[in-house]
């Protein structure tokens, strides 16, 4: 956006004394310079405006005079404080970006489908994208960048990055308490709502995944049953939901034993991991069925997926599928279906597998990459599986329940060895139900040693990488990478 379409959005918003920021503007820059929204004093650039946001361990007003110091031309602030620079004084300033961000999504966004789920938001956004962009030029969708998907990231997205009018929005609504779905839809409005899974992602916050389903099912809150709505019929609670409201504009994914006569939808009906020369493939074939009509899509993609990935396939092919494009057509899926970095990657180390996945941590996800890993271990013969594990976030009262669930799943999968990174020291909780050998660290460089000198003892094993994304595995991994390499 440029500093002229900033006016016009402050006019739209009231309030401001817009000559005097003209005039202020004009003095520095030229009205059709390009801004730049950030809440990280660090990330200030040309022509940035800071928000200063007051977070649970950071109030951002700390920074404000730095973001000064960092060339900052205006910052957005809640306190009355003398700072170095222009501010913009606001009563909220989270609430003051929305109000900025949904003028110009109302005006630019188009059509918009908005993805929620406790797990696989990122990829399913991501994928619908890459899958629309078949069908429809790139400049004219938009998505949001990443996973900013909260009632911050998605404004600053939002600002930063809808510079024109679209055809299609592709957005992700996360939710990490109550009432944040409500709120971003209040805000941004969808026309076309993806409700993924309901999991035990922030069931801290939620206190029970009955709440939980409650604050996702707010996704349909402007819905019109003249509009489509896409579910995963194969998760509990939305099968439930569906069994109550049976609009056929509903379209469905998941698992094929699950399929519902009568609806559009994907399924996975089968699928199968292998390695050759060091490269991962998944081997899947899909349904899709419209009306009585049933069509099978078979692919072969580059990469590592677990059914949970997969079945965020088969939600993104329902969603673009059901706006009336022929996914059955696509000759080269792989193409398109990529992994999303950093949310389980595998790489080989010599004959060991190394498979980061720090992005998120929830029972559910752990389910799908151990399932995984037996299915690896055994058809590819690999003397032992490792996980490295940090804690789950945003457990809450849930901590013990939880991390005796991850014992019993590390159990069933027959896991030899788990390596603690105590950085949050939850995560030990799984020593009251995990029966083999358990490895604890708070020290990234010892943890490293010991993953060095686990992979020599023997030739070909298998790491997971497993945490939260606050607990920043990601650093113990590449710290692993940089030893052993
Ligand atoms: P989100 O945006 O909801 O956090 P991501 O697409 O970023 O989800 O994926 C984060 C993590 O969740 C990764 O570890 C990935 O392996 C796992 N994951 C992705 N999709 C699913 C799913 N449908 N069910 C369970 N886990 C999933």
């Amino acid at each position: 956006m440029n500093i002229r379409q900033f006016l016009d959005l402050l006019k739209d918003n009231g309030e401001f004394e817009i000559e005097k920021l003209t005039l202020f503007f004009e003095n520095r820059c030229s009205l059709e310079d390009t801004l730049f929204f950030t809440s990280d004093s660090r990330k200030v650039k040309n022509n940035s405006i800071f928000v200063a946001i007051k977070g649970k361990r950071v109030d951002g007003h700390d920074y404000v005079n730095q973001s000064f110091q960092n060339g900052a031309l205006v910052a957005i602030v809640e306190d009355s404080n003398a700072y170095e620079g222009l501010c913009i004084k606001v009563d909220s300033v989270v609430q003051f970006l929305n109000n900025l961000a949904s003028i110009l999504y109302s005006k630019y966004a188009g059509y918009t489908i908005a993805v929620t789920g406790s797990n696989g938001k990122t990829t399913t956004k991501e994928w619908i994208k890459k899958l629309l962009s078949l069908f429809l030029t790139k400049q004219s969708i938009f998505a949001n960048r990443g996973n900013m998907n909260t009632e911050i990231g998605l404004p600053l997205c939002i600002l930063n990055e809808m510079d024109e009018r679209k055809q299609l929005s592709v957005i992700e609504m996360g939710m990490s308490k109550k009432g944040d779905i409500e709120y971003l839809v209040d805000t941004y409005k969808p026309n076309y709502p993806v409700i993924l899974n309901i999991g035990t992602a922030h069931i801290g916050n939620t206190g029970s995944l009955e709440n939980t389903f409650h604050e996702k099912i707010k996704l349909l809150k402007y819905h019109s049953f003249e509009e489509p709505l896409c579910l995963n019929c194969s998760d509990s609670f939305l099968k439930k939901f569906l069994e109550k409201n049976k609009s056929k504009k509903t379209i469905l994914f998941g698992y094929f034993k699950d399929k519902k006569v009568g609806f559009t939808g994907v399924y996975l009906k089968q699928h199968q991991h292998c390695i050759q020369n060091h490269e991962f493939f998944t081997d899947v074939k899909l349904i899709l069925t419209q009306q009585k009509k049933e069509t099978e899509i078979e692919a072969r993609l580059q990469g590592f997926f677990h059914q949970g990935q997969l079945l965020n396939l088969c939600a993104a092919l329902a969603v673009v599928s059901s706006l009336g494009y022929e996914v059955s057509q696509i000759t080269n899926l792989s193409a398109f279906v990529r992994p999303v970095k950093d949310r389980f990657e595998p790489v080989f180390v010599g004959n060991h597998l190394f498979i980061k996945d720090c992005y998120n941590f929830s029972l559910e996800s752990l389910s799908y990459a151990l399932d995984l890993l037996k299915n690896l271990k055994t058809k590819n013969s690999f003397k032992r599986t490792y996980c490295v594990l940090g804690s789950i976030a945003e457990a809450g009262s849930f901590d013990s329940e939880i991390y005796d669930k991850v014992g019993i799943l590390l159990n069933e999968n027959q896991i030899d060895v788990v390596l603690l990174y105590t950085k949050d020291p939850g995560i030990k909780g799984i020593q009251r139900t995990y029966k083999g050998t358990i490895l604890i660290f708070d020290n990234i460089s010892l943890l490293s040693k010991e993953i060095n000198h686990q992979k020599q003892a023997e030739n070909k094993s298998i790491f997971l990488f497993k945490a939260s994304r606050s607990i920043q595995l990601e650093e113990v991994f590449d710290h692993v990478m940089d030893v052993i390499n």
